[in-house]
């Protein structure tokens, strides 16, 4: 299993900024150059023809790096491009890069890292004496170091090494081979259902964090409107504003690995084989749902969740797939009649089924993956909320109790 992990940095700071200042110059040439060349020519140059003339142009300049921490900086700006072309493709509107960047990350490939024990050393250019890095002890026994990146941390304003590593390790035994479905939604970050349990992984931490955030950066926005823009308060403001959103970012980040590391506890705990996570793309992204809940929507990372429940869940042997999770919130896991809910636990007015809202999500998208279409499959278990282990800390102890299927008020207060 590849996996990257954030070491402290003890290269000094002038020295760090230098590679990566070697770094962003490199990529800003090949981007300027770039675009030059279309503008003039109306050429698009690849990826190969931009290196070629990249490195020819530099070639009696000293340089900092090593030969392939270059083509990474040079590589970097075709690989944007295709991201750019990946994004048109599905829709979304993205520009092509275009900003010149003063500094970027170093990146060592796997030729310009060698390792002598417990030490690494990395290549810079010829001449110049590589970078040691003692390996911490949890990296020692790791099978192949693959890539080393030299990364800024704008939040604590300081460098760290990204090592990325081959553990060795193979992918467990999938623990059984049910399949768990998961819903996920914006007020509980996912509901887990095996068909008869309901588990809800709720974390208000990670809502109440994000409103914070947009406020705070409305706030943030509103003041530098006053300002001049490009004067020296007005970048004032720019440079907290970006402080701001990285610190939020790394938060949610945070907090959407443990609801995930969470949501695949569940399913091993379920002895599940699959995972079935409902397909909640276009609600996010194409439906237009008025101001206040297109905040809420656009604020709600699913994309990162599941992509970290896929990961997480790889490692434990549960295979996962997407579900087209229409109708899986109105329809009634009792008698199959349709309709939308209102609050959080839906109450089926025909046959008087009622329960968690996000559960019947869950086990309706389980019945969509098993039978084809929602309302096939009735939870007769109970429903439990999980708050991720390290986010309770903050939170009253109150709210870790178990509802039962059907109580309204208790589960209305949640
Ligand atoms: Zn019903």
């Amino acid at each position: 299993m590849i996996r990257t992990h954030i070491e402290p940095c003890h290269v000094n700071r002038a020295e760090a900024d230098a590679l990566n200042r070697a770094s962003g110059e490199r990529y800003t040439q090949v981007a300027v150059f770039h675009w030059r060349t279309y503008r003039k020519h109306g050429h698009w140059l690849s990826q190969y023809g931009a290196e070629k003339w990249n490195d020819r142009a530099n070639a009696e300049q000293p340089t900092l790096l090593h030969a392939h921490s270059v083509d990474a900086a040079q590589q970097g700006f075709y690989k944007a491009c295709k991201t750019t072309r990946a994004c048109r493709k599905a829709g979304l509107e993205t520009r092509f890069p275009y900003r010149r960047k003063k500094f970027r990350t170093t990146i060592w490939k796997q030729t310009g890292i060698r390792r002598e024990g417990d030490t690494l050393l990395l290549a810079r250019a010829r001449g110049q004496p590589s970078i040691r890095i003692t390996l911490p002890e949890h990296l020692r026994d790791v099978l192949d170091i693959r890539e080393v990146r030299l990364v800024y941390d704008k939040a604590k304003r300081r460098h760290f090494w990204h090592i990325v590593v081959e553990h060795g390790t193979q992918p467990k035994e999938a623990p059984g081979t049910t399949t768990v479905a998961v819903d996920l939604g914006e007020v509980h970050p996912a509901a887990v259902s095996d068909g008869h349990d309901t588990v809800v992984v709720t974390c208000r931490a990670l809502r109440s964090q994000r409103q914070y955030a947009a406020k705070r950066l409305a706030e943030l926005r509103q003041r530098q409107s006053t300002c001049k823009r490009g004067s020296r308060m007005w970048k004032r403001l720019q440079r907290r504003i970006n402080r701001f959103l990285y610190q939020q970012a790394k938060r949610t980040r945070d907090m959407e690995h443990k609801v995930s590391r969470e949501v695949v506890n569940t399913a091993v705990a379920m002895e599940a084989g699959t995972i079935a996570i409902g397909d909640v793309r276009d609600a996010a992204e194409k439906v237009k749902l008025g101001k206040k809940s297109n905040q809420k929507i656009s604020n709600w990372s699913h994309g990162k969740v599941r992509q970290y429940i896929t990961y997480k869940a790889a490692a434990e042997g549960i295979q996962t797939e997407l579900v087209d999770e229409r109708y899986t919130s109105q329809t009634c896991p009792s008698c199959g009649c349709r309709h939308k809910p209102r609050g959080r636990v839906y109450t089926c007015g025909q046959c008087g089924f009622s329960g968690h809202r996000d559960g019947v999500g869950a086990v309706n998208i389980l019945s969509v993956q098993q039978h084809g279409e929602p309302g096939r499959i009735c939870p007769t278990g109970s429903t439990t909320y999980r708050i991720p282990y390290n986010v309770r800390v903050l939170r009253s102890p109150l709210d870790t109790g178990q509802v039962a299927c059907g109580q309204p008020q208790e589960a209305a207060a949640l």
